[in-house]
């Protein structure tokens, strides 16, 4: 069984298409939230993450923010500019997607959330520390977030001694063990660990594996769709250096 999982979409529609793409035929497709902010394209992208039919999609910190739960004065000012931009963009029935969605699923052994299990719209989970408290707030063996768009694999053993969480490459695969974990496939729409490609990870639960993948895709297109609507420079530029 494959199973698909991606997070932080951010409105980057062409990026989403590469993942569906090189991810091939899969089985399910579970998103981890922020459907939109940031990027050019948020009503196609809500469109077709409803369209994937997918019973394990939660809600963002960006989705929560479009839907008027969130102050945009809790955001930076780029963020915040895309965020407006955003919110006149959308539809009453993109905002009525976004408004069904959860903001934490338990499918199986894995226990889905954007932020964190403790605050799952709104914590970064981004070190041993923060995955050893996080680890007491869900019960299943696997917990799959998504919010900090840098892919992260860490093994509650290892969380609790203070060890460093293990950052997946391209390619990687990583058998799970007889022990708990907290893993982030990082971003499809704005990776922030240095390499600008869409990222994605397979989760087999039969086997107990995850590999971690990311694509290529046509970051000038997006960067071209950006200008033309008028978003922040930064968002632009960040794209193509994946940070
Ligand atoms: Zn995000």
């Amino acid at each position: 069984m494959r199973i698909l999982i991606i997070a932080d979409i951010h409105a980057n529609l062409v990026a989403l298409e590469s993942v569906l793409a090189a991810a091939g035929t899969v089985d399910d497709i579970w998103c981890l939230g922020d459907i939109v902010g940031y990027g050019p394209r948020p009503r196609e992208c809500v469109e077709r993450v409803r369209s994937l039919a997918t019973e394990v999609s939660v809600v963002g910190n960006h989705d929560w923010a479009c839907l008027g739960r969130a102050a945009l004065e809790g955001f930076n000012p780029i963020a915040q500019y895309a965020l407006r931009w955003t919110i006149a963009q959308l539809g009453r029935e993109h905002l009525a997607y976004l408004e069904g969605l959860p903001n934490r699923v338990i499918s199986g052994a894995c226990t889905i959330v954007h932020g964190s299990p403790r605050n799952p719209v709104w914590e970064y989970v981004y070190n041993a520390h923060l995955a050893a408290v996080n680890f007491n707030y869900f019960d299943t063996a696997i917990c799959f977030f998504g919010h900090t768009h840098v892919p992260f694999v860490i093994r509650e053993r290892e969380a609790l001694r203070g060890l460093p969480p293990y950052a997946p490459r391209h390619g990687d695969r990583i058998q799970l063990g007889d022990d708990r974990y907290m893993i982030n496939p990082g971003a499809v729409g704005q990776p922030r660990d240095g390499d600008p490609r869409a990222a994605y990870a397979i989760f087999d639960p039969d086997e107990g594996v995850v590999s971690f993948h990311r694509a290529h895709y046509a970051i000038e297109q997006v960067q071209e769709d950006m200008r033309t609507a008028g978003l922040p420079e930064p968002l632009i530029r960040r794209l193509a250096l994946g940070v």
